[in-house]
């Protein structure tokens, strides 16, 4: 017996027949003995549906009233849990992120938690009561309510799970768990039993939806260990859990794709000092996230330079791009948006020489270009034609073993 927390995202709350059906899956924990806490999401669609009812009111929102107005989903779905259980004589109690209290910053759309006092739902769980938080929601230290950023309730969960120092913290989706690849790209994908933070980390910064980075962030901060499954089967779903030594025996754990990115070259940039600075300054001051950086030497003492920004920032990149272009001389500035990114993973690759020139062995037989490269200790990712990414995915995939055995 222990605290357990479950965390049910948006198509587990679809409607009222699934709610019934999270709300089973509680009680079922509840009557084992457990205390339960229950981090709930907004209702499917509801959180997208009421940014574009903001929208309509004003093209640019006041984020103060746009977090307002978004906590409404969760509170929302908060209370008909609470609702539905206690319809079905379970003592339950609805809570939201100011009432827990989850405290954040001022940040409105992408607050960060900075503290949270769980006194409240300590005692709810002592009388044996069922806690049914908001999740994505907290609020700042004039009370305002913020909200943590798109998919924050992931970070709700683990981040009060953290503070109950909970037995257990499980985030119930839509698919079985965290898999080697997309099952949608590659049919053979095999679902992974146990993952490491970092890993999960690189997972999720590089595209894969299943958690949200900042909760994997925590998750690893503060040791918690997930389970990710389905709110609709009762199969075991992906362990994330500290690395330890069982995790090293494969190079390469999983192979993801993702195709947010847009590239920008400028060419023929004069090879002297400051150059970089001047072209990325403006970039960041426009609030652009710069990827990968590739610089080439020529000899002539000038140089191309590429690199790459969300798609969403194209545009906008590719104008500070020229506009730089023309003041240090550069010859050409040209970008392209039907780019991918295919990147391998794995903790394992560290002991495992050679996965490098294997990914690119691999990609060279299927005769796809590689036209950037970057790595991190445990992952390579290699920039590709759009076209070529589902390909790229389906052949890494085999090479490294990943495949399913029929
Ligand atoms: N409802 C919020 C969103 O759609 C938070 C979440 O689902 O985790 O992003
Ligand atoms: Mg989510």
């Amino acid at each position: 017996m222990g605290v357990i927390v479950q965390k049910f995202g948006g198509t587990s709350v679809a409607d009222i027949d699934r709610i019934r059906n999270v709300a089973r899956r509680v009680a079922g924990t509840y009557t084992r003995g457990d205390e339960v806490v229950v981090i709930v999401s907004a209702m499917s669609g509801v959180t997208d549906g009421l940014i574009g009812l903001a929208h309509k009111v004003n093209e640019n929102p006041d984020k103060r009233e746009l977090d307002a107005l978004l906590a409404t989903g969760e509170q929302t779905t908060a209370s008909l849990l609470a609702m539905t259980l206690k319809s079905m004589n379970f003592p339950a109690q609805s809570l939201m992120g100011f009432q827990v209290e989850v405290r954040t910053d001022h940040c409105f759309g992408n607050a960060r938690i900075q503290d949270i006092r769980v006194d409240r739902v300590r005692r709810l769980l002592q009388e044996r009561t069922i806690v049914v938080v908001a999740g994505f929601q907290g609020c700042d230290d004039q009370g305002n309510i913020t909200t943590l950023g798109r998919g924050g309730s992931d970070t709700s969960a683990v981040a009060i799970a953290a503070a109950l120092k909970a037995d257990a913290c499980e985030i119930y989706t839509d698919v079985t768990g965290v898999f080697t690849a997309d099952p949608n790209l590659v049919p053979k994908a095999r679902k992974i039993d146990r993952i490491c933070f970092e890993e999960m980390l690189e997972m999720a910064s590089i595209g894969a939806k299943v958690l949200q980075i900042r909760s994997v962030e925590f998750a690893m901060k503060y040791n918690v260990p997930v389970h990710v499954r389905s709110s609709f089967s009762d199969e075991e779903g992906t362990m994330v859990v500290q690395e330890d030594n069982g995790m090293e025996r494969v190079a390469v754990s999983a192979v993801t794709m993702n195709k947010n990115d847009a590239r920008i070259t400028l060419r023929k940039v004069p090879d002297t000092p400051g150059i970089a600075a001047r072209i990325f300054t403006p970039v960041a001051e426009a609030g652009i996230c710069v990827d990968m950086i590739i610089q080439n030497t020529r000899a002539s003492g000038k140089t191309d330079l590429t690199f790459t920004v969300p798609k969403a920032d194209y545009r906008t990149a590719l104008a500070i791009g020229k506009k730089v272009a023309g003041e240090i001389g550069a010859e050409d500035v040209f970008g392209d948006d039907t780019i991918a990114k295919v990147s391998v993973t794995g903790v394992g690759m560290r002991s495992h020489p050679g996965v490098a020139a294997r990914m690119f062995a691999c990609l060279a037989r299927e005769g796809i270009n590689i036209m950037m490269i970057s790595t991190s200790e445990i992952r390579i990712s290699c920039l590709i034609e759009q076209k070529y990414a589902e390909l790229a995915v389906q052949a890494l995939h085999t090479e490294f073993g990943l495949d399913a055995q029929p």
